[in-house]
C-alpha cells in the first residue's frame, strides 16, 4: 500500500478505537502510526504498570515544568508509548464520568456530545462482565470490562468505615448515578489487561487493507495550503512520507497532538514564528486548556496486621501472591492501580458528585526499576476535585520533534481547586477515622494530624501533590476563539485533519480518562465514516 484512504497517528486508547472502525470497511485503506514499540512484556500483568510507570521502552516519561503550587517540583507525567499507548501502561479502573460532564460539553458549543448522544458510542466500545443496566451497558463491544468483587477484609473495612460517615455504596458508578464507595471497575480480564492493543487491535492485524506501523515518529503533517494531504514520519532515522487521499486523524495524546500540531504551523503565530516555523494557520487554542487532577496521596500507617500487601505480599506473601494469581488469576498481581474509590459531594445540594477519592491500599517506596512494596504497612488514599477549573499549557520549545515540549499545569491557579482539595482531604480523614478504621488502629501519616487549617493543608498539597495522569483539552473542540477543533473534531480552518484523543475534551471529565478517550476515538470513526 503506498497512498492511504486515512492516515491514524498514534495507536493509543483513541487511536485504536479509530483504526478498528475505519479500517472494518475494506475499501478503506488505513496507516496507523504509532512512535512506541509494538508491545512489552510489563502490559499483561496487571501488577506491571509498576514496572511501567518509569520505564523507557514504553513511556515518554515526560515531567512539568516547576511551578509555585508543586513547591517547584517537576511533576511526573507518564504517557504510553507503544500499542495501546497510556491504556497499555494505566492503572486499568474504568470511569465514564457524569451524563452531566458531556451535557455540559454540549452546551459548550458542541452539538453531538450530550449524555444521550455519547451513551451509545459508550456501550458499544464494551463488553461490561459484571451486572448493571442494560440501559446503560454494553455487553458485545471490543474492551472487556470486570466488576471485582470487595473480596479483601480492607475493603469491606472500608465500605464499613464509609458507611459510618454517611457514604453508601453503588452498584454501578457508570450506570445511573456515580455517587458512593465501590470496587474499581477495571479492564482486567482473567488477570490480564486489556489495553486497546489487545482489544482493538489483535483482532484485526490480519486485515490487509491495514498497516500498522511501529516506532514510527510522526515529524510533521504535510500541508497543501488549508489541506492535509499527508505525514511525514521517520522509522530508525529513516524519513517517510505517507499520503491520505480522505483524512489524517491526529491521536497523538493530549502531550504530543498539540506538539504535532505546532511542529506543522498550526498554533499561536509568535510561538511558531520565534522557533523559526512557518504559520500555516493561526490558532491560538493550541496547547492551552491543559487540564488535570492534582491528587495529593494522604497516607495512613495500619496497625492491625494482615490488611495490606504490605503485610500479605512482602518476602513469603509474595511467593504466596504469585501462586494465587497463578491458580486463580486473582490478588495483588490482577489488581487495578487504585481498587478502591468514592465519588463524594463536597456540599449539600450539588446535582453530582464533585470529589472523587482513592485507596491504594499498600505503601510503596521507590526502587530503581519502579515503586516497590514497602516494610512500612499502610494505606494511602488519594482525594481531590473532579472537575479542577485550573488551566496550564503544553507547547513546544524546539522545532525539533524529538524535544519534548514544556507542561505547565498552574495547578491550583483558580481558588477553588484549592477550596475542593481541603475538603477532599476532610472527608478521607473523617473515613480513615471513622470507628471501623480506628478499630484497624489507622492512624495519619500525612499531612499529618498537626496540619489542620485549610493552609496549612494546602502547604502539604503543594509539596507533596502528583497527579492521576489525566492531561486534557489542549486541542480542546468548540467554536470559540480558543478551539481547536470543531464538535466533528476538524481542526477549525484546515480541511482533512482531525484530532480525535483526551485533547479534545474542553473539560475534564468527573473521573479517570481511559473510557472516555476510547469514547472520543470511536465517535470520531462514527462521524468520519457517515461523511
Ligand atoms: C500511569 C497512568 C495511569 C493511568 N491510570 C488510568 C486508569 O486507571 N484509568 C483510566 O481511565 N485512565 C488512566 N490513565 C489515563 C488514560 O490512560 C489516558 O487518559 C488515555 O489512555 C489517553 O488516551 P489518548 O488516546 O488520548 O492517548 P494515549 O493513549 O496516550 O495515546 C497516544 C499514542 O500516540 C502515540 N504518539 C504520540 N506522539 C506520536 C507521534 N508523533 N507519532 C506517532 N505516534 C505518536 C503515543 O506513543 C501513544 O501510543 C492513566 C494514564 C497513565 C499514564
Amino acid at each position: 500500500m503506498s497512498g492511504y484512504d486515512f492516515i491514524v497517528v498514534g495507536a493509543g486508547s483513541a487511536g485504536a478505537a479509530v483504526a478498528y472502525r475505519l479500517s472494518a470497511d475494506p475499501a478503506n485503506k488505513v496507516l496507523l502510526l504509532e512512535a512506541g514499540v509494538a508491545d512489552n512484556p510489563w502490559t499483561r500483568l496487571p501488577v506491571g504498570s509498576a514496572r511501567l510507570i518509569t520505564n523507557p521502552a514504553a513511556n515518554w516519561l515526560y515531567s512539568s515544568e516547576p511551578e509555585p503550587s508543586t513547591n517547584g517540583r517537576r511533576i511526573p507525567v507518564p504517557r504510553g508509548k507503544l500499542l495501546g499507548g497510556s491504556s497499555a501502561i494505566n492503572g486499568m479502573a474504568f470511569v465514564r464520568g457524569q451524563a452531566q460532564d458531556f451535557d455540559t460539553w454540549a452546551q459548550m458549543g458542541n452539538p453531538g456530545w450530550s449524555y444521550a448522544d455519547v451513551l451509545p458510542f459508550f456501550k458499544r466500545m464494551e463488553s461490561y462482565e459484571g451486572g448493571g443496566d442494560d440501559r446503560f451497558r454494553g455487553r458485545d463491544g471490543p474492551v472487556r470490562v470486570t466488576d471485582p468483587p470487595p473480596r479483601e477484609p480492607i475493603f469491606q473495612a472500608l465500605i464499613k468505615a464509609a458507611a459510618e460517615v454517611g457514604i453508601g455504596q453503588n452498584p454501578d458508578y457508570n450506570g445511573a448515578t456515580q455517587d458512593g464507595i465501590v470496587m474499581s471497575q477495571a479492564t482486567i480480564v482473567a488477570g490480564k489487561r486489556m489495553s486497546t492493543a489487545r482489544c482493538y487491535l489483535d483482532p484485526i492485524r490480519k486485515r490487509p487493507n491495514l498497516r500498522i506501523v511501529t516506532e514510527a515518529l510522526t515529524e510533521r503533517l504535510i500541508l497543501d495550503g488549508a489541506r492535509c494531504t499527508g505525514v511525514r514520519y521517520s522509522v530508525n532515522g529513516t524519513v517517510h512520507e505517507a499520503t491520505a487521499r480522505r483524512e489524517v486523524v491526529v491521536c497523538a495524546g493530549s502531550v504530543n497532538s498539540p506538539q504535532l500540531l505546532e511542529l506543522s504551523g498550526i498554533g499561536q503565530p509568535e510561538r511558531l514564528k520565534a522557533l523559526g516555523l512557518p504559520v500555516n494557520r493561526a490558532l491560538p487554542g493550541v496547547g492551552e486548556n491543559l487540564r488535570d487532577h492534582y491528587a495529593p496521596r494522604t497516607r495512613w500507617l495500619v496497625g492491625a496486621k494482615g490488611y495490606t500487601y504490605n503485610d500479605t505480599a512482602r518476602g513469603l506473601g509474595l511467593v504466596r501472591q504469585a501462586l494465587h494469581y497463578a491458580m486463580a488469576r486473582r490478588g495483588l498481581l490482577a489488581s487495578v492501580g487504585a481498587p478502591m474509590r468514592a465519588f463524594v459531594r463536597s456540599r449539600e445540594g450539588l446535582e453530582a458528585p464533585d470529589l472523587l477519592l482513592g485507596w491504594v491500599t499498600m505503601f510503596t517506596e521507590p526502587g530503581p526499576k519502579g515503586p516497590n512494596i514497602a516494610r512500612q504497612s499502610g494505606i494511602s488514599c488519594y482525594a481531590h476535585p473532579m472537575r479542577p477549573e485550573s488551566k496550564g499549557t503544553i507547547h513546544i520549545t524546539s522545532a525539533d520533534p524529538r524535544k519534548p515540549p514544556a507542561i505547565r499545569f498552574n495547578f491550583l491557579s483558580a481558588p477553588v481547586d484549592a477550596e475542593l482539595t481541603v475538603k477532599a482531604i476532610r472527608i478521607a480523614r473523617a473515613i480513615m477515622t471513622a470507628p471501623t478504621m480506628k478499630a484497624l488502629q489507622v492512624t495519619e501519616q500525612a499531612p499529618g494530624p498537626e496540619r489542620q487549617t485549610d493552609e496549612a493543608i494546602i502547604e502539604w498539597v503543594k509539596a507533596a501533590g502528583e497527579t492521576t495522569y489525566h492531561p486534557v483539552g489542549t486541542c480542546k473542540m468548540g467554536n470559540d476563539a480558543m478551539a481547536v477543533v470543531d464538535a466533528r473534531l476538524r481542526v477549525h480552518g484546515i480541511k482533512g485533519l482531525r484530532v480525535a484523543d483526551a485533547s479534545v475534551m474542553p473539560t475534564l471529565t468527573s473521573g479517570n480518562t481511559n473510557a472516555p478517550s476510547i469514547m472520543i476515538g470511536e465517535k470520531a470513526a462514527d462521524m468520519i465514516l457517515s461523511e
